[in-house]
């Protein structure tokens, strides 16, 4: 691998429960998260049951590596257990030479760092946060913030987009928030990640609206790759999971059409559903837009 790709590789894909099996082979049993490969930039999209096999993967990069210390930043969606619940297993967290940057949305409530706490730590786990060996900054972000990582450094930056002066450079990496009200109970963030002249928008935990999501295909618009929430066939959306707040393949697709992206990757799958019912659903859906796969664990797509 070299520092001057831009990669996504999928380590979970499915939505609400992991599910190994026989069943789930094909698309893999492992819960949300996303890691992206940004030129030197390592940013990990939730911390669902794929962050696990990421982490043992990190290390084994790093052994390779002569032992270089693991620096990544870890992007929240939302809170919930199968974007959270494989973090207290994510081996790197436990290595003093680790530095984790860990971002994710203000709620109400309480800030990203309680909320991490409540979610997947003591009592529930016998190790906190702040017990982890490695060094970590936890901040909640806004969706007025812009998450900005410059060539030189391997931190990242937060502005707001509408006060602070952004110090702009031909190779940054920006990582701009959108934040979605069709999930329950508070909503999630849509991130979309730039670099030179591609992006990808990850859009998982999300329900489509009747004349499509006109707020997202205006952040999603010509987008490089949508990943896009893809949980429900129409026939059991329509039967009794309206307002759970996850789409259907056509949901993902009509976002894909309207907001020129060049390549839809459905996501979140239900884990109730099998690998022959997941392709069934990518082929239909490839039929509304073309350039679509269904994620699988281990899919790996270069931009
Ligand atoms: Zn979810
Ligand atoms: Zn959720």
């Amino acid at each position: 691998m070299t520092s001057d790709q831009f990669i996504a590789r999928f380590w979970g894909t499915r939505g609400s429960f992991p599910v190994p099996g026989p069943q789930t082979v094909r698309y893999g049993g492992n819960t949300t998260c996303l890691e992206l490969q940004v030129g030197k930039h390592l940013i990990i999209i939730d911390a669902g049951t794929g962050i696990i096999n990421l982490g043992y993967d990190l290390l084994r990069r790093s052994r390779q590596q002569g032992g270089t210390p693991i620096i990544a930043t870890l992007l929240l969606t939302h809170m919930h257990h199968d974007h959270t619940q494989g973090f207290p297993y994510f081996p790197p967290a436990y290595m003093g030479t680790s530095i984790l940057h860990i971002l994710g949305p203000r709620t109400l409530e309480e800030e990203l760092e309680d909320a991490l706490n409540h979610a997947v730590l003591p009592p529930s786990f016998p190790v906190s946060l702040r017990e982890m060996p490695s060094f970590k900054l936890v901040r909640s972000l806004s969706e007025t913030d812009m998450v900005v990582f410059d060539h030189e450094q391997s931190w990242p930056h937060i502005y707001n987009v509408y006060h602070d002066q952004i110090q702009h450079s031909a190779d940054m990496v920006q990582v701009h928030i959108h934040k979605s009200y069709a999930h329950p109970r508070n909503g999630m963030y849509i991130y979309r990640i730039q670099w030179r002249d591609k992006s990808v928008v990850f859009a998982t935990d999300t329900e489509g609206y009747a004349g499509t999501d006109r707020r997202l295909v205006k952040f999603a618009c010509n987008t490089d790759l949508l990943i896009h929430d893809a949980q429900y066939t129409t026939s059991d959306y329509l039967a009794n999971k309206q307002g759970w707040g996850h789409s259907t393949p056509q949901m993902a697709c009509e976002v894909a059409e309207l907001a020129n992206a060049h390549q839809l990757v459905l996501f979140h799958h239900n884990p109730t559903y099998h690998d022959q019912q997941i392709a069934e659903m990518e082929c239909e859906a490839q039929k509304l837009f073309p350039r679509t796969l269904a994620a699988y664990e281990g899919l790996e797509i270069v931009l």
